[in-house]
């Protein structure tokens, strides 16, 4: 029989605590999936580094805060690099917690883009899904995510096609999007503002293209985000004009959104397969059109000529080009791509059933993994 209320249990990323920033867009997700499956009915308990934040409305989730070292991000591994787990390291301590609280769960769901919960799927009774947040950043990832396919492939779902098409999987990917409370984003119609750009200042976002765009129309570039390598940012820094740059730090979404709203359009230059990209539906729900390469999760999520344009990858003339079409732009239709397929009751939804098709698939007797 399948429940038609879950209890969850939900393991968070061991890159940081939640609320840091240091998750990067994996936070995000969690905090708007938190809120979408309370609204919908479902019990959870979280299980989060020490020093996590519930979201905002949340405080009836049972929080089990666990201490250790944080987990490297294989975001800036080699593409072949070995497992690294620290010593005291968090991430196998998260998961002692979320096994031991698995076994009176429904499911067990994983946010974390890690060897170890991908490897204890087929080793443990509680049922693990994993939501994958990148794309194949590491052979070694992708070969596991693989094999998971393989032998469970009702345990993983993608953010995006774009993102899955990374990994070689035995069936169609499972697809969820993304989820923003949308009662945090404010439509502000007025498309007169500057040019805006937002995320993680590190090199696969490509910022130094959106300032290459800035310079040649003699703009200043808004940004904000976490600036998670200083080198970099240093060296973009040096490459224009000074002023051309005007840093905005790493706003809570509140301030955030506000001082986005005010852009005309949001550029968005990702040097990688990026796995969604949450700052170009968070510009969208504002109402601000966004300009982005046509690569990864952005070049998905957009629909050039209605919510903004998609140009070539690294093509600097044509993000130019494009810039200068944003007033053909409706910003209400950013704003309703938005509540149609992005608001957090849509994104719970999708991984609701994502997650019962999973236990489905365990009862029957043709699937049966156990
Ligand atoms: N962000 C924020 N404050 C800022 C700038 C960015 O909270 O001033 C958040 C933003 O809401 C988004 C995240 O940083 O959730 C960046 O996520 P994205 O998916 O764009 O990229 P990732 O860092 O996951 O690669």
């Amino acid at each position: 029989m399948t429940p038609s209320t879950l209890r969850l249990v939900l393991v968070a990323t061991p890159i940081g605590s939640l609320g840091s920033g240091r998750g990067g867009g994996v936070e995000l997700t969690m905090s708007s999936l938190i809120q979408g499956l309370l609204a919908l009915g479902h019990q959870l308990v979280l299980v989060a580094p020490e020093g996590s934040l519930l979201p905002s409305g949340c405080s009836e989730v049972e929080m089990r805060e666990v201490v250790g070292v944080d987990q490297p991000s294989w975001q800036h591994a080699q593409p072949n690099a070995p497992v690294i787990i620290p010593s005291d390291a968090v991430l196998p301590r998260l998961w002692e917690h979320a096994i031991e609280l698995g076994k009176s769960a429904d499911a067990v769901l994983n946010f974390s883009y890690d060897w170890l919960p991908i490897w204890l799927t087929p080793r443990v009774k509680p049922d693990l899904f994993h939501l994958i947040s990148m794309g194949g950043v590491s052979r070694l990832m992708q070969k596991l995510i693989e094999e998971l396919s393989r032998s469970h492939p009702y345990r993983l779902a993608f953010h995006t096609h774009r993102q899955a098409s990374d990994f070689a999987l035995s069936q169609d990917p499972i697809v969820v999007g993304n989820g923003f409370d949308l009662a945090n984003y404010e439509l502000q119609i007025d498309g007169g503002g500057p040019l805006g750009w937002a995320g993680r200042v590190a090199p696969e976002k490509g910022l130094e293209d959106a300032v290459a765009v800035a310079t040649a129309l003699g703009e200043r570039l808004l940004v904000w985000g976490l600036i998670e390598d200083a080198s970099y940012a240093a060296s973009v820094e040096a490459s224009v004009a000074s002023g051309t740059i005007e840093w905005r730090g790493f706003l809570p979404t509140a301030q955030f959104q506000k001082q986005l709203g005010v852009c005309r359009v949001l550029l968005n230059t990702p040097k990688w397969n990026e796995a969604y990209g949450n700052v170009v539906v968070e510009a969208l729900a504002c109402g601000v059109p966004v300009v982005a390469y046509d690569r990864g999760g952005p070049g998905e999520l957009i629909d050039s000529g209605s919510t903004g344009w998609l140009v070539s990858p690294d093509d600097v003339l044509g993000l130019r080009a494009a810039v200068s079409r944003v007033n053909e732009i409706d910003r209400h239709a950013c704003r309703k791509w938005v509540e149609l397929s992005a608001s957090k009751e849509v994104f719970a939804r999708r991984v609701v059933k994502w997650i019962l098709s999973g236990i489905e698939a365990n009862n029957s007797p043709i699937n049966s993994w156990h």
